[in-house]
């Protein structure tokens, strides 16, 4: 067959018919267009297709299909053909009866669809061709060959390899991977210069990077790496979640803004796979691209980005706050918002350490998934972003295990994610366990764990990748003694700053002003921040409105030079 299969399966002949024609009519010349009516020939088909490798990208399926329902009809696809979009055809005001409506949410809940298209009326039908559009790019995009997917190509996968994927990764750039010694390595690879370095990368317009920075990658990506002035209205620490929302509200209500990062843009949000519970994104969407769609928001606002910088030190100076950073140097505003997010916390097994990248990993599937096809994979921790990402890998990997330290799922994990971890075949679940050990078998790459049951026997168990998710800190280690912090690290904020904590002004802090003025926190660095996307994007805009509270108020009482003010707990701050 020409190209991958989009299949669809309806009893109903004329809304076959229609499906078939608007299929045709679009996607006819990189697909091939497979419309049966019965569920039992559709399967067989697809039993062939899977036997000769061929790629199927789409399933649709009527509601009921030979007196099978659509939602059972894909989950089988979803055996069949593990990477293709399943969606359940339903006609035009199907959402509002009450038995379609189950047949969604339940096939949904249970990983058998992905969502649900409404059947074209009248051709053109653009909202139809939206859905599956829509699902195309999240297949060839899973599936690593959406337009401009950049290629690394690395003598092994850890090391240097490893820490440019995951740069491509934090700047939430689609990258695929392959070993120099592979057919698409060498094929790659012919042509090119001999004498390159490995790893390199080949960019989609064919530039090729040997062994680049990760500056270097952020540039040649397009990205902004130093800021063309040193003044700004306000300075957001932190491209994650919060820093791009405080980005997109501070420019688009004329603050001059900088975003400074470390890394790329997303922050942790770019290691989950599927974010479902977003505002406005029904069918979820991938913190990658949630990340790259408010940098560009950012960015249209005219928002400055300095990323693969480190701000290395805070300080408030002549009433207004300054940051250095890490090559640029320093720069000055009227106020910082603080949004640097946690770190994963390590799992402390040398062993694992040094496998990190080679089957080891910290932080989600997001990338890795796809190269663990068929493999047996675990995920330790017992928190939502574990339970999604064994979700995710279990699309992939032969079997997925999830290793909880506490007595059940329940402690930590949403129900919703248990009924679809339980629904989930082949999802594993050890309970009170721990990983204690583990290893490669001399080539490289982590072939075993060695877990340890409470009060039990230790137990070696075959893996091929294993996801750490056992929690995070806050990445605060940076921040002067002046910004008051909770014993665990996370920044304390307005009502949360204790007597004790050293604001040295008349006036009460504003609600996410740390205990320096004009110094504000927004996200999961924040005492008591929830953790959440969402959370984070509302503490990002409010910190930017406190910002214009504070301008206002700066304007009636210029701020006291407050260089001399000693650190909080030394006993002799102003009191408020
Ligand atoms: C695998 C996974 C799945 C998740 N799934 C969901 C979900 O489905 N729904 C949901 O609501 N939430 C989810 N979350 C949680 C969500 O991603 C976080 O709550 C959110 O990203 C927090 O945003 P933030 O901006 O506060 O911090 P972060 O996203 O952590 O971003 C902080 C940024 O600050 C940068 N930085 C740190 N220190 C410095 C420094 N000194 N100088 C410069 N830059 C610095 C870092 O490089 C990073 O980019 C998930 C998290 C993970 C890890």
């Amino acid at each position: 067959m020409p190209g991958p299969v989009l299949i669809a399966v309806d009893d109903d002949s004329g809304a076959l018919e229609a499906v078939e024609a608007e299929l045709c009519s679009r996607y006819a010349r990189d697909y091939t267009v497979v419309c049966e009516r019965s569920a039992e020939v559709a399967l067989a088909t697809l039993e062939v297709l899977a036997a000769d490798g061929t790629e199927v990208a789409l399933a649709l399926a009527g509601e009921r299909v030979s007196g099978m329902a659509g939602g059972e009809l894909l989950g089988k696809v979803h055996q069949l053909h593990p990477h293709a979009k399943r969606g359940l055809l339903i006609g035009w005001g199907g959402w509002g009866e009450h038995a379609t409506g189950e047949a969604i949410f339940d096939a949904m809940a249970h990983g058998r669809i992905d969502y649900y298209v409404l059947r074209p009326s009248t051709a053109p039908d653009e909202v139809f061709h939206q859905a599956v559009s829509s699902f195309l790019l999240e297949w060839s995009t899973s599936r690593k060959i959406a337009p401009h997917t950049i290629h690394v190509v690395g003598e092994s996968w850890s090391g240097r390899a490893y820490e440019l994927r995951d740069v491509l990764g934090r700047c939430a750039i689609p990258h695929a991977f392959c070993l120099a010694d592979s057919d698409k390595g060498r094929e790659l690879l012919a042509g090119l210069d001999g004498g390159s370095r490995l790893p390199l990368i080949v960019m989609p317009d064919g530039t090729v990077l040997a062994d680049p920075t990760d500056a270097e990658i952020a540039k040649a990506a397009g990205a902004r790496v130093n800021p063309d002035q040193s003044d700004f209205d306000v300075v957001i620490v932190g491209c994650g979640p919060a820093g791009l929302s405080a980005a997109v509200y501070g420019a688009s209500e004329g603050l001059s803004t900088l975003v400074v990062d470390e890394g790329g843009i997303g922050g942790q949000a770019t290691s989950s796979a599927l974010i479902r519970n977003y505002l406005g994104f029904p069918r979820g969407v991938s913190g990658g691209r949630l990340a790259e769609q408010a940098y560009e928001q950012a960015w249209v606002h005219g928002a400055n980005f300095a990323l693969m910088q480190r701000v290395t030190s805070l300080e408030r100076r002549d009433g207004r706050v300054q940051v250095t950073l890490s090559e640029f140097g320093p720069v000055s505003a009227r106020a910082v918002i603080l949004a640097t997010g946690a770190a994963y916390r390590r799992i402390g097994v040398p062993e694992l350490e040094e496998l990190n990248g080679a089957g080891v990993f910290y932080g989600g599937p997001a990338s890795e998934a796809h190269g663990l096809t068929g493999l047996e994979v675990y995920v330790v921790g017992g928190a939502n972003s574990a339970g999604q990402a064994a979700l995710h890998l279990a699309r992939f990997a032969r079997n997925v295990t999830l290793v909880v330290r506490g007595q059940s799922l329940g402690a930590g994990m949403s129900h919703y994610l248990i009924r679809q971890i339980e629904a989930t075949a082949n999802i594993h679940v050890r309970v009170a366990t721990d990983v204690v050990g583990g290893g490669d078998n001399g080539d490289g790459w982590l072939r075993y764990l060695v877990l340890r049951k409470s009060g039990g026997e230790d137990e070696t168990v075959r893996a091929e990748g294993v996801f750490l998710m056992i929690g995070a800190r806050p990445r605060t280690d940076w921040l002067p003694p002046e910004i008051a912090r909770d014993s665990r690290g996370f920044v304390l904020t307005g009502a949360d700053l204790g007597a004790d904590a050293g604001w040295p002004l008349e006036r009460s802090p504003y609600p996410l002003e740390t205990s320096m003025p004009g110094a504000f926190a927004a996200g999961d660095l924040r005492h008591g921040a929830v953790k959440r996307v969402a959370s984070a994007v509302g503490d990002g805009s409010i910190a930017i409105q406190l910002v214009h509270r504070l301008a206002a108020e700066e304007r009636l009482h210029p701020p006291p030079d407050l260089s001399a003010v000693s650190q909080p707990g030394s006993g002799s701050s102003s009191s408020r």
